[in-house]
């Protein structure tokens, strides 16, 4: 979609042109899974992927919102003394969230907004369109109200909107690769202290393919829950004898060493995968930077056989496709991205194999899930962003 389009999709609903069109994206995530709620580290990229907007300040309190990917909706009108979650509400929830933790935060938004938006992300599939909408909702008010923000504080607001709003209890990975992302790099995050670097990600031959499973991933927001209960209990147990605060702090000789006080299998399991995703990630980082693809390749194959073994959130359609890609010819590596239980996976694919590549995993798929796939290539470009102003 571009800016033209945007306008006018803007003008046939509310009658009038935007002040400005922004873009907000998605993201993937190379490795480094489940680790940004253990005190751990990420590896994630913005992709050309994500949500369109247009905007309009109003000069009432009113919020009215309409999404291209929920027509049936209509506008969706919300006072703006009202940021309240109302499940009636539906998506608009989430702007919500983030208007009202604006305002908590001392930002002053006191006018309404005529609001459209248009993802080509699918929704729920581990890509972010959530983070992504909130990240565009958040410059979106930035721009007309000409709030003084810095960009941490909207990624920070959007997180909160996640657990606090929406009652996802996720981590600051997405909304912190959505709104700091830039063109061609990784970005390697330490969640724990928020330092990070900009990481070239170059592939040499290779490209990243996304694998959607085409299964809405509807476990995913309670397990998710559950797998972050694990993990704190076994921080608990370990801090008998440790001083920490999260798994994240623990290299595998540590964990391994005072593993006996964590007292149940499977969260031993959980924690151990905290443990060595992270060590991973900073492992993977390493092979990247120093050009060693094949072991970067590796690495990723070793994220997915612990996301599968020892975390437990990978499922049969996220494991076919990755065990699928791994046997064909010019991968270097693929595993689950997201959080699990279906949505996508990725594969670090040679640009000359790509077609036959999802040619077979596709075949393979769906003989054995029963329905088809979807490939996309991962372009990885910038962050949150204004597109136009009036
Ligand atoms: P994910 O973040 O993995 O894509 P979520 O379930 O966290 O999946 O978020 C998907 C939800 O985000 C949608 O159900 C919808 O409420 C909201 N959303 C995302 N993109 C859009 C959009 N373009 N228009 C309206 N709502 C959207
Ligand atoms: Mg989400």
């Amino acid at each position: 979609m571009n800016t033209t389009e945007l306008i006018q999709a803007f003008a046939s609903i509310f009658g009038q042109e935007p002040d400005a069109t922004f873009f907000s994206p998605g993201r993937i995530n190379l490795i480094g899974e489940h680790t940004d709620y253990n005190g751990g580290h990420v590896f994630p990229a913005a992709i050309t992927l994500g949500t369109y907007g247009a905007a309009r300040k109003r000069d009432d309190q009113t919020l009215r919102f309409y999404s291209g990917n929920f027509e049936d909706l209509g506008i969706i009108e919300v006072a703006l003394s009202d940021l309240v979650f109302k499940k009636e509400d539906n998506w608009t929830n989430y702007p919500k969230g983030v208007l009202k933790f604006l305002q908590e935060a001392g930002h002053i938004i006191d006018f309404g907004m005529d609001v459209y938006v248009f993802g080509n992300i699918p929704n729920g599939s581990g890509l972010s369109s959530s983070a992504s909408l909130e990240l565009l909702i958040g410059i979106m008010a930035e721009e007309l109200f000409d709030l003084k923000l810095e960009r941490l504080d909207l990624v920070k607001i959007g997180k909160l909107t996640e657990n606090e709003f929406i009652g996802v209890n996720s981590g600051i990975m997405d909304q912190f690769a959505i709104g700091m992302g830039a063109d061609q790099k990784a970005i390697y995050l330490d969640t724990n202290t928020l330092e990070y670097d900009l990481v070239p990600l170059d592939l040499g031959d290779n490209v990243v393919v996304i694998m959607n499973t085409n299964k809405r991933r509807e476990l995913a927001d309670s397990k998710y829950n559950e797998r972050r209960a694990e993990c704190e209990k076994a921080v608990e147990e370990l801090q008998v004898a440790l001083d920490i605060q999260t798994l994240g702090e623990l290299d595998e000789a540590t964990f391994d060493e005072y593993a006996y006080l964590i007292k149940d299998a499977n969260r031993l399991k959980r924690a151990r995968h905290a443990v060595s995703e992270n060590q991973r990630t900073l492992r993977a980082k390493e092979a990247l930077v120093a050009g060693d693809l094949d072991k970067f390749g590796r690495l990723v194959n070793a994220s997915h056989v612990s996301l599968e073994h020892d975390y437990e959130v990978t499922g049969i359609e996220l494991d076919t496709l990755a065990h699928t890609a791994w046997e064909q010819e010019g991968v270097l590596g693929a595993r689950m991205t997201g959080a699990g239980f279906g949505g996508c996976g990725i594969a670090i694919v040679n640009k000359d194999k790509v077609e036959t590549f999802t040619e077979n995993v596709g075949r393979l798929y769906t003989e054995t899930i029963g329905y088809a796939p979807a490939f996309y290539i991962a372009e990885i470009a910038g962050g949150s962003r204004v597109l136009s102003r009036k």
